[in-house]
């Protein structure tokens, strides 16, 4: 175990996901290429994971990978998910710690010295802690609020609020999470299931400056959804609460049938009835697409494939590529 202020970092990775982020490259570029001398003595490799894109985002990268070693690049064969492309990075790098950051740099590179100071004091996992986020849409706000306490009372209570991938992790924690063979990857979930120290940095998040988000209100559903099935089994229980308070509802109904029966008066009710099978029909509809769910989740992780397919790397030698990686491996 790590002591309180017993290391210093001397070997730190960026892993950052690229999907079409021509428009914001350049200016990713820049700031790095002004940001990375203030790090002193610590040396600095950054993995660039382009998740297939379809613009000129890996023309983009492969330029300026030639310009130093420290670039790396891996290009997937099409696109597999932002939580793909970062698990991705994070079994490519080698630094003694990792942050993980977006390309859009909504995130600011202004908060990793703290995360730095904070690690080298014994944490594992530095997570960024949004105080405010500016530019966005009341909606976005509203949505990310709701993700974070939901996720928290329903999935995971130790799961930190108001927190995206936005992090550094240490070493140790990163091998842990390149362990973990699961195929949906919840990576924030993942990360505190893990345990060892974790702490906060609060941080003002920046608006996109460049590009559009990747995450309209679809995706940030269908994300929601992903992470609730692939680390809780409470959409399946309230299922089962549901069933089993429809069949209490049920046997009342029964119990006041027998007795429209037994006082002759069998004639009405046909409202009510259709109401019944109405409700009867859609819960039992609904109660089968939850399980569905779960078996699809089941079905996709025993098929085993990789999470991703690496097509093309650039800087990264032989020696320091973990090879095909397969979901086992990675
Ligand atoms: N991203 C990715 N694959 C995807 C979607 C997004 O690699 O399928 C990357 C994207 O380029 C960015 C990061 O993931 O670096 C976060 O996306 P975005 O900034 O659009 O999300 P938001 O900040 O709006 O939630
Ligand atoms: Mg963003």
């Amino acid at each position: 175990m790590s002591q309180c202020g017993s290391r210093t970092l001397s070997f730190l990775s960026l892993v950052i996901p690229v999907y079409n982020e021509q428009a914001t490259l350049p200016f990713l570029c820049q700031q790095l290429e002004e940001w990375l001398p203030t790090l002193g003595t610590i040396r600095c490799e950054i993995v660039l994971v382009d998740d297939g894109s379809s613009d000129n985002s890996y023309a983009f990268l492969a330029e300026w990978a030639q310009s130093s070693p420290q670039i790396k690049v891996l290009s997937f064969s099409r696109n597999f998910g932002h939580q793909a492309a970062v698990s991705a990075g994070l079994a490519y790098a080698k630094g003694e710690a990792v942050v993980i950051m977006d390309a859009d740099l909504q995130d600011p590179l202004s908060a990793i010295p703290e995360m730095i100071r904070r690690y080298e004091e014994g944490y594992d996992v530095v997570y960024g802690q949004r105080i405010c986020r500016q530019g966005e849409t009341v909606f976005k706000k509203v949505t990310a609020w709701a993700f974070y306490r939901l996720m928290q009372s329903c999935v995971y209570k130790d799961l930190p609020k108001d927190t995206g991938d936005f992090r550094l992790v240490s070493r140790r924690v990163v091998d842990i999470v390149n362990a973990m063979p699961e195929a949906h990857r919840f990576l924030r979930g993942m990360f505190a299931w893990v345990g060892f120290r974790h702490i906060a940095v609060p941080y003002v998040r920046d608006e996109r400056r460049f590009g559009q988000t990747k995450y309209p209100f679809s995706k940030m559903l269908r994300f929601a959804w992903q992470a609730i099935t692939s680390f809780s089994a409470l959409p399946i229980r309230l299922v089962c609460l549901w069933g089993a308070f429809v069949a209490c509802l049920g046997f009342l109904i029964c119990l006041y049938a027998f007795y429209c029966w037994c006082i002759g008066d069998t004639v009405q009710g046909w409202t009510s009835l259709m109401g019944l099978i109405a409700m009867l029909g859609g819960s039992s509809i609904l109660a089968i697409g939850i399980v569905g769910e779960y078996v699809g989740n089941i079905f996709e992780e025993v098929k085993l494939r990789p999470k991703y397919l690496v097509e093309k790397t650039l800087n990264i030698s032989r020696k320091e590529d973990p090879k095909a990686p397969t979901s086992k491996e990675s």
